[in-house]
């Protein structure tokens, strides 16, 4: 795949659908040629962040309000809706970059893999530590499926578009206790911290976000009283 992740939504349909589910002040990252942003300025005052500035005078003929920059370096500002046909090679970190915007809605296009982990539950095959920080900050809905055809260049994967919604801040403990957990997700809790619990038994891998949040809660007030 192309350095920058660039290949284009080519059917019309798709870009309508995906504009249809934002509106008010949007944000669009990674607006490319500004297929996309065609269809968003209908819907709302639109800002469009795009990192090639070869696409920059294009873009000023679709919106006033155009960011050349790097998503995941821009000073977020407040928004309604955030949306993208996302460059694949970060789409984890554009995903919790996010935790620095106030916004309401995000409608994301993903390579559909990304999509499918942030939604696997636990002892499915792929759940993993990017399924439990999805789930634990965001409440994401599946979409729908977009396939490889459907853009141009064709790249090697299969994408799909989710919805999320940010449901918690940032906790750095809880990312750090999860870490450590997953980089030992075969193990038995039990041999991988030094904990009484009834989850002792358990691997982080059967375990939803709601059990780790009790479990690092229930370790973080033990630890506090030594
Ligand atoms: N919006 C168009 C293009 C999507 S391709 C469409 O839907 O068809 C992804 C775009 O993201 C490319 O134009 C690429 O140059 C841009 N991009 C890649 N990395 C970026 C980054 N870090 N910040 C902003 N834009 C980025």
């Amino acid at each position: 795949m192309n350095r920058l992740g660039q290949v284009f939504l080519r059917n019309r349909r798709i870009l309508e659908y995906i504009s249809k589910h934002v509106d008010g002040d949007i944000l669009e990252i990674g607006g490319g040629d500004g297929r996309l942003t065609e269809f968003l300025v209908n819907r709302g005052k639109v800002w469009v962040v795009e990192i090639d500035r070869k696409f920059e005078s294009r873009l000023r003929e679709i919106t006033e309000n155009v960011i050349i920059g790097d998503f995941l370096e821009i000073q977020p500002f407040r928004v309604d809706s955030i949306v993208g046909n996302v460059p694949y090679y970060i789409s984890s970190e554009i995903l919790f970059r996010l935790l620095d915007w106030d916004f309401q809605r995000a409608v994301l296009m993903f390579q559909k893999e990304f999509a499918e982990k942030m939604l696997m539950k636990p002892r499915e095959r792929k759940y993993g530590r990017l399924s439990v920080m999805a789930q634990y900050y965001f409440e994401i809905k599946f979409m729908r499926e977009v396939s490889r055809y459907e853009f141009t260049p064709v790249p090697e994967v299969d994408s799909a578009i989710v919805m999320i919604r940010k449901i918690r801040h940032r906790d750095l403990g809880f990312e750090e206790f999860i870490r450590k957990l997953f980089s030992q997700k075969n193990k038995k809790l039990k041999n991988i911290i030094q904990v009484e619990s009834k989850y002792s038994d358990m691997r982080p891998d059967w375990m939803g976000v709601d059990d780790l949040l009790e479990l690092y809660r229930s370790i973080s007030s033990y630890s506090g009283h030594h």
